[in-house]
């Protein structure tokens, strides 16, 4: 049998249909506001418990792979919340949980770092840090807080989410200490991403130039790899006055110096950015003695995997061609670190609307990406992820220090605001995924 369709009862079905996808849309819409203002709730009446976790951090700041307190509190904190799965010691002090919903769904993951560093707090604050030259200078001690904030907050709503919530708390994000391993690789390598592995990662970074309330993020490249290199340059040493009879490791050295840096300008897409920074240089031993040895030791930074290949092996041409032509030689010990900090496109694009809802359209702001790296990459590299950045600044209070200052505070007013944003985040992935497992 086959129907006639008029054009009339097609423009009736079609309103009809319109109506009710609209009905149905501001069902969903209505649901959605409802349940973000409880999220905004819970948070704003976390605020003291909050704070008092971030202060609590601060005044305990532990170094990298050192953080057996911080994940001490972190597991006994979710063990008190109800999540499951708790392990402890993945990739040394990291800690991963699970909150399962009750409705079925995907998995999705949140990390946040919790290690501190070798500086001094110079702030004359209430919740200084009572550890001698450690400080929770890159704000991780804030990261720490709001994960459990949020698995707090989640922890009453199982009955609402489609799916599972891991929770990954990473030490060792500064990296670790020479001659050991740690971080993300080493959680991911001890399966932090594995039983279950989730479809997607979200994570977050305070950013003191970023005003309180406002939330910056890049789509693609938002940081950039970082590789650590060691040159030896090798030549002979003889009398300084008779530099014909020796190899002059120093004067080789500095054309290497030089050439180096025409990667950057004469041979890599102008359009690429890209670093390649000697930071150290040392070599010889006497004013009058030829140098036969000198060492360079340096980094690169790129936004982009195949310029950062590129680069290395241009590095490896231009050595071996200045020291042939000089009769030295030379070794290279590059060690790659972490990878371009690259947020998935589309993932950024629909987890957009959502952040854009809890702190509106005029507090999104988009900066260029940053040569500065972040260990956040390795788990990109994984799953795709989205690692955004919450302002903490406040020009007004005059919280303005860069990171990794000693000076560097933050608004804790972000605290609240952080856990709105990535409470919802986290939910919204699980419902738009809702049909994929
Ligand atoms: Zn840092
Ligand atoms: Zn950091």
């Amino acid at each position: 049998m086959r129907r006639i369709f008029t054009p009339i009862c097609a423009a009736l079905l079609l309103a009809a249909l319109l109506s009710s996808v609209s009905s149905q849309r501001m069902i969903t819409d209505n649901a959605n506001s409802l349940r973000e203002q409880r999220i905004a709730q819970a948070a704003e009446s976390l605020r003291p418990q909050l704070i008092a976790q971030r202060r609590d951090f601060h005044m305990h700041p532990e170094l990298s792979n050192r953080e057996e307190r911080t994940s001490r509190v972190v597991a006994e904190r979710l063990r008190a919340i109800g999540l499951e799965d708790i392990k402890t010691g993945v990739g040394r002090y990291g800690v991963t949980a699970l909150l399962k919903g009750t409705k079925p769904g995907p998995v999705v993951a949140v990390r946040a770092d919790m290690d501190a560093l070798p500086i001094q707090e110079v702030n004359d604050v209430p919740y200084k840090s009572l550890v001698p030259n450690v400080k929770h200078a890159c704000g991780h001690d804030a990261h720490t807080t709001i994960e459990l904030g949020v698995a707090e907050i989640l922890s009453h709503m199982r009955d609402e989410i489609h799916g599972t919530i891991k929770f990954i708390f990473q030490p060792a994000e500064e990296g670790p200490p020479l001659g050991e391993e740690g971080g993300a690789p080493l959680m991911i390598k001890e399966g932090a991403l594995e039983n279950p592995r989730p479809s997607a990662i979200f994570g977050l970074h305070v950013m003191p130039v970023v005003e309180v309330g406002q939330i910056a993020y890049n789509s693609g490249p938002a940081m950039a790899s970082s590789d650590h290199f060691i040159i030896t340059i090798h030549g002979k040493k003889v009398h300084g006055a008779y530099p014909h009879d020796g190899i002059d490791a120093i004067v080789v050295a500095a054309e290497c110096v030089t050439a180096l840096q025409t990667i950057r300008s004469r041979r890599i897409d102008t359009t690429e950015p890209l670093v390649i920074t000697i930071g150290s240089i040392q070599g010889g031993n006497r004013f009058n003695i030829i140098a036969d040895e000198v060492k360079l030791e340096g980094t690169v930074r790129t936004l982009n995997e195949d310029v950062r290949k590129k680069a290395q092996s241009m590095m490896r041409e231009t050595l071996d061609g200045i020291t042939k032509a000089y009769g030295a030689s030379y070794e290279m010990n590059y060690s790659e670190g972490a990878a371009v900090t690259y947020n998935e496109p589309s993932l950024v694009e629909e987890t957009l609307p959502t952040i854009r809802r809890i702190v509106g359209e005029k507090n999104m702001v988009s900066p260029k990406p940053q040569m500065g790296a972040e260990d956040f990459s390795y788990f990109q590299r994984v799953v795709p992820g989205f690692y955004y950045f919450l302002g903490v600044g406040n020009r007004a209070k005059g919280i303005t220090a860069q990171i990794h200052t000693p000076e560097f505070d933050l608004d804790e007013d972000s605290l609240v605001i952080g856990v709105k944003v990535m409470s919802n985040v986290l939910l919204d992935y699980l419902d738009h995924h809702a049909g994929s497992r």
